[in-house]
């Protein structure tokens, strides 16, 4: 009980149900189980009232075996190693799950942003790529987005890389503005294709979306995006919430409404007939028939999954379910469609970004949209296809993918020397 949650373990659990389940030798996927990379760095920064902090943080390359390592750049007070492991570990099996030509990577600062100026943001990240900068680059790792960092954070590690090297490489990192390499449709993509999993699943269950009450945990760039399309289709977006809090209308949520009044106001000062204030723990087990945690890890815990009552489960977060949860939400007949494939969309518009980077073209919004949609679509029938005939939780069906996937490039590579 007193064991700590630690989401690397998560991982490695899932890794082990999924190799047994296709009958995988342990040497075939031995190699899977470590990061082929870990660098811890120190980040001093010159504070703007002339003191000097000294900040911890990571970049780690889980597998370069289908291709360059990629993933994103957390600042957040609570990073820490095992995390950013797992971090690295999802995104493997992320980018292999919609088949692009990726590894898995993923990078952290152990800092609260908020805290910080934009100034002494900026030393920050500069100092940051500066230390990684052995590691990144558009042939062998590139950072992107993630919790607590955004464009503008993208744009510094961009130019701080460029500076380094003599010469501007947009293809070193995703998820930058438009106007220095940033592509259209990247900002809203994780969003774009929680909403595209959503609608798919919902088909395959014979709910209609205008029919279907869903309740979103998070209101950042993958919650916030991920309810005002999943409104758009139809559905009724019966709660939503940010750290501070929750709001729940049994009727239906004004989304558009709200992410505009948050520009400027806090969630406790938002007031509308018809509509309560609740607590992020209250809109997990809200009445609701899906219900999409887009915040952070370990938010479905035990407690939590025996108390929900949405019959579909899709995370928009990294790591939201705890193992334990999980075995909890199979045995009550709750469908959980996984965050390697369901909030696979950023990635996938972070390598049209990347493809576009690397040939100097411009797509239009339309054309990486359509992509998106394509192949979110075949990373969905390809797991489900799994999930049916095999009669699993979706989770281990997308893990297999993707393990089928890892072991091909291994075997056709072997291993060196
Ligand atoms: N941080 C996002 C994720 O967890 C995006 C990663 C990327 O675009 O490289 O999937």
């Amino acid at each position: 009980m007193s064991k700590k949650y630690n989401p690397y373990d998560n991982f490695i659990n899932v890794l082990e149900q999924a190799a047994t389940e296709i009958n995988l030798a342990q040497n075939d996927y031995e190699t899977i189980k470590y990061p082929e990379r870990e660098l811890k760095v120190s980040i001093p920064v010159e504070m703007d009232d002339g003191s000097v902090r000294v900040f911890e943080g990571y970049r780690v390359q889980h597998s370069t075996l289908r291709g360059p390592g990629k993933g994103g750049i957390r600042y957040h007070q609570d990073v820490n190693i095992d995390e950013v492991k797992a971090l690295a570990a999802w995104m493997t099996f992320k980018c292999a799950v919609v088949n692009i030509p990726y590894g898995g990577a993923k990078g952290g600062v152990t800092v609260d942003p908020k805290t910080l100026s934009s100034n002494e943001l900026k030393r920050l990240t500069r100092r940051y790529t500066a230390m990684i900068l052995p590691l990144i680059g558009p042939e062998k790792d590139i950072p992107a987005p993630d919790v607590g960092t955004n464009a503008q954070v993208m744009d510094w590690i961009m130019d701080t890389y460029s500076i380094m090297r003599g010469y501007t490489i947009p293809g070193v990192v995703t998820g930058k503005h438009i106007a220095i390499g940033g592509s259209l449709g990247r900002a809203e993509a994780t969003g774009r294709g929680v909403m595209i999993i959503t609608a798919e699943m919902l088909s395959k269950i014979g709910i209609n979306p205008k029919e279907c009450k869903v309740a979103v945990q998070g209101l950042g760039n993958v919650g916030g995006i991920s309810a005002k399309l999943l409104s758009e289709i139809g559905c009724c977006i019966t709660a939503i919430s940010n750290v501070s809090g929750g709001l729940y209308c049994k009727t239906g949520l004004d989304v558009n409404e709200i992410l505009t009044f948050l520009q400027t106001h806090s969630i406790s000062e938002y007031k509308k007939e018809g509509v309560t204030h609740i607590t992020n723990d209250e809109l997990l087990v809200s009445e609701c028939d899906v219900l999409v945690p887009a915040a952070l890890e370990n938010q479905i815990t035990v407690n939590i999954a025996k108390e929900l009552k949405a019959r579909l489960i899709v995370e928009g977060a990294n790591g939201p379910t705890t193992v334990d949860a999980d075995a909890i939400l199979q045995k009550r007949g709750i469908i959980v469609v996984p965050d390697i494939l369901a909030n696979a969309g950023g990635v996938v518009v972070s390598y049209c970004e990347w493809v576009q980077n690397l040939q100097s073209l411009n797509w239009d919004e339309n054309d990486v949209n359509i992509t998106l949609k394509r192949v979110m679509k075949r990373a969905f029938d390809a797991v489900y296809d799994v999930y049916i005939k095999k009669n699993i939780p979706m989770r281990l069906a997308a893990y297999i993918v993707a393990l089928e996937r890892l072991c091909v490039s291994r075997d056709l590579r072997g291993i060196f020397p």
